[in-house]
């Protein structure tokens, strides 16, 4: 976290933050034996339970892991709105080094406190929180989604999110260039995750030409080996000639640094929370005439995917059919931002804001 971020939150305090941000509810949890120290934010419920997954990551402060949480249960508000789901937006972080302190206990203690909440919130895997990790927390709450197909869960939904990606990246192309084809387009892809990889695997397919980085080169050299694209490293990627960029490792990669050096027309990534601020960079990429295809929309296929779960009798056609309408949702949203003369971050969140007041208007109606 920057340093001015951190003078925010604590001249706002807690709650000036967490009005700030609309939150309805945040909980601190802590277990002293097993280590635990986590932070679940529910940012909104008035269209449903509020879904998101849990992010472990070494946070380097308390206020860095709540920052997070809060921006990204908002992103999940916006993320199930937009795409027409019947859930709000949460979002869990635990602090710590995951490989050090994933134990059993650990997720079932974690599980405990999810399952206090009484399904308002529901919860998933995020970075560092794999299908087994909720198989464990599985065992403390029935509010919890994304188990493997074993135990009639949807499994992994990074190969949802990653074709919701794409679809939405030939949406931002089509806008930009006139046509959606990739065929021949220059791709900087920023982390080859579980996402990333999928993402790479469509883009190969499609005869783009792709340029990879990681900050885990074994996930660089797999990619490399298996798709024959190239590698570049993990600053270089900003400044690599391309058509398009897609972030899919972690948020705010896309900054007052980053976007002078960037040399393409379209940013279309999985990465939550791209913009490191949405409203002001937002405009500076509709300024440099950047097509930016909101984060929260196109990545929304994975959130589909434990939706369906949660519902019950998964099926996995049913959510890749589902996907398949990002594509459409995204160019609405690109031609409404241009009719509009606002950035494209703000025709997705004015949509998803006024799917939330009409839905929250019925349900008030008798
Ligand atoms: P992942 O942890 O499998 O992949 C992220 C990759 O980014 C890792 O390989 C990591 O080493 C790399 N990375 C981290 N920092 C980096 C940096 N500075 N430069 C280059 N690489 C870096 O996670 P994932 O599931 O692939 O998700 C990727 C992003 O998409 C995350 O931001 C996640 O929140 C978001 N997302 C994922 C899903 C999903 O279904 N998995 C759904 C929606 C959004």
């Amino acid at each position: 976290m920057e340093i001015k971020e951190k003078e925010k939150v604590q001249a706002a305090g807690i709650f000036g933050t967490v009005a700030e941000t609309g939150h309805e509810q945040v909980v601190f949890c802590h277990d002293a034996h097993t280590g635990l120290k986590a932070i679940i934010a529910i940012h909104n419920t008035i269209l449903g339970p509020a879904l998101g997954g849990t992010r472990m990551w070494n946070y380097t402060s308390e206020q860095e892991a709540l920052t997070d949480a809060l921006r990204l249960s908002r992103g999940m508000t916006f993320k199930a709105a937009i795409s027409g789901l019947n859930l709000g937006g949460g979002k869990a972080v635990i602090i710590g080094d995951a490989n050090r302190l994933k134990t059993e206990s650990f997720l079932r203690r974690f599980g405990k406190f999810v399952n206090s909440l009484n399904g308002k919130y529901i919860t998933a895997e995020d970075v560092n929180m794999k299908t087994a990790d909720m198989e464990y927390i599985a065992m403390e709450t029935k509010h919890v989604t994304g188990l493997p197909v074993s135990m009639g869960g949807g499994g992994d939904p990074s190969p949802v999110t990653a074709y919701g990606v794409y679809l939405g990246m030939k949406a931002a192309a089509k806008k930009a260039y006139g046509r959606d084809s990739l065929a021949g387009k220059k791709i900087a892809v920023q982390g080859v995750g579980q996402v990333g990889a999928h993402l790479v695997e469509h883009l190969v397919k499609e005869n783009a030409a792709v340029f990879v980085t990681d900050i885990n080169d074994e996930k660089v050299k797999q990619v490399v080996t298996r798709f024959g694209v190239s590698a570049v490293g993990q600053l270089e990627i900003f400044d690599v000639d391309m058509d398009i960029f897609a972030p899919c490792a972690l948020g705010a990669t896309i900054n007052d640094t980053t976007i002078p050096r960037l040399k393409c027309s379209v940013i279309a990534g999985a990465a939550n929370n791209q913009l490191k601020d949405e409203i002001r960079h937002g405009y500076m990429l509709m300024d440099r005439n950047v097509t930016f295809a909101p984060d929260f929309l196109i990545n929304a296929g994975g959130l589909m995917n434990v939706y369906e779960e949660y519902l019950g009798n998964y099926n996995s056609k049913r959510v890749f059919e589902q996907a398949e309408k990002i594509y459409t949702t995204c160019l609405g949203i690109l031609d409404h931002a241009s009719r509009e003369k606002i950035s494209t971050q703000e025709s997705a969140i004015l949509l998803a804001e006024k799917r939330i007041a009409e839905i929250g208007r019925l349900k008030m109606t008798r």
